[in-house]
């Protein structure tokens, strides 16, 4: 076999993630391994979920990373609080509430869905609407950020109406954390997961969450087993717990967290609502530039995600062509359309520590350039 070590090239990352990651997160990964039980690595999880919680905003102890990826938090989330025959209101609009639809019915939970177009938030009507009709839902599932969209729903608003129906909570942050504001205590979230690979920029493969005191006891009064026992939560919060004596459940990914712990540092230094502010600065940046060059976003201004633009291909553009010509000559990714906007659609996305202007103007003048 010919094979020698892979060596990729430095792309600037403006898909939908993963996204740029600084030098310090990157070199971050590369220091010397220690053991996962090591008295220095448990001392860094527990900074960890300090961090965190400053990131979801929350004082819940039942707060950490899933050394998994995004869908692995999604699972996290419903398989521990879907209990065989319990209804679930799922909102979709994007292909990620359907994602969510498959977890709930992989849980043998009865789904009761409410859907939206793609491109439009979730109705917070319909949902009110679908709880009056079903006292019986035990919980109400949504995305905030849809990423094959760039759509934003009211996470807020979703989960008032959610406590007025005596129903928890599991919210898909994985495009949101970091990039808008996402606020689990003042907002009464009770389950939330997120990604580590999007506005955290870190390296992918993990997947933040939390749990409320009311999530952790629906797990805990649990009639039946989790039916996967690696992400088990009652199993894994003796692994991830500060109060406990620290017991092996797996083999974390221990420099994966390294940078995990690099980034959170760099968001916590940066301050949240300023990293919130730089998405709302440099989209509006590559909004009015996009507009400039004649060029088209797709949704509406009032649920529009800063941090993942749906760019409108122009009639008669091979959208491909272009993507692969901004990637070749200006190692330069975005992202195609996903799910009903595949060829209709560019997705932009400003994430993390791609969020800046030396990016956002490098975009603008390679596009110029593309679409000639
Ligand atoms: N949910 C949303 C909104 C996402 O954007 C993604 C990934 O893009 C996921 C879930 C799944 O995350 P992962 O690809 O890390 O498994």
């Amino acid at each position: 076999m010919d094979i020698s070590s892979f060596n990729p090239p430095r792309r600037i990352l403006m898909g939908p993630g993963p996204s740029d990651i600084s030098p310090q997160v990157l070199q971050a990964q590369s220091r010397p391994i220690i053991g996962h039980l090591d008295p220095l690595f448990v001392n860094m999880m527990d900074e960890i979920k300090a961090l965190l919680q400053y990131a979801f905003q929350t004082q819940n102890a039942h707060t950490f990373a899933v050394s998994a990826p995004g869908s692995a938090g999604m699972e996290t989330c419903f398989v521990n609080l879907v209990e065989p025959g319990d209804k679930v209101v799922v909102c979709i609009n994007g292909v990620f509430g359907q994602r969510m639809l498959e977890n709930v019915e992989r849980c043998g939970g009865v789904p009761v869905v409410v859907e939206d177009s793609w491109g439009e938030a979730v109705s917070i009507e319909k949902v009110s609407q679908t709880l009056e009709q079903h006292p019986d839902a035990k919980i109400l599932a949504f995305v905030h950020a849809e990423t094959s969209t760039g759509v934003a729903s009211d996470a807020q608003a979703l989960c008032a109406l959610a406590k007025q129906h005596n129903c928890l909570t599991i919210v898909d942050a994985v495009t949101s954390l970091g990039g808008i504001p996402v606020k689990v205590d003042e907002w009464g979230i009770d389950a939330i997961y997120s990604g580590s690979q999007k506005c955290l920029s870190c390296v992918p493969g993990l997947s933040p969450v939390s749990f409320s005191q009311a999530a952790v006891s629906k797990l805990t009064s649990r009639n039946s087993k989790v039916q996967s026992w690696f992400l088990d939560q009652s199993l894994v919060m003796g692994y991830w717990s500060g109060e406990q004596k620290r017991s092996y459940h797996h083999t974390a990914p221990v420099t994966a967290l390294y940078a995990l712990h690099e980034s959170l540092l760099a968001l916590y230094k940066e301050g949240l609502e300023q990293s919130w502010q730089r998405h709302a600065d440099m989209h509006s940046q590559l909004a009015d530039g996009l507009t400039e060059l004649g060029l088209d976003l797709m949704v509406d201004q009032s649920c529009r995600l800063p941090q993942l633009n749906l760019v409108a291909i122009p009639n008669g553009v091979d959208e491909a062509a272009i993507r692969a010509k901004l990637l070749n000559n200006y190692n330069l990714e975005i992202g195609a359309g996903l799910g009903q906007f595949a060829g209709k659609a560019w997705r932009i996305g400003l994430m993390g520590y791609a969020a800046r202007k030396e990016n956002v103007s490098l975009c603008l003048a390679a596009l110029a350039e593309v679409l000639g």
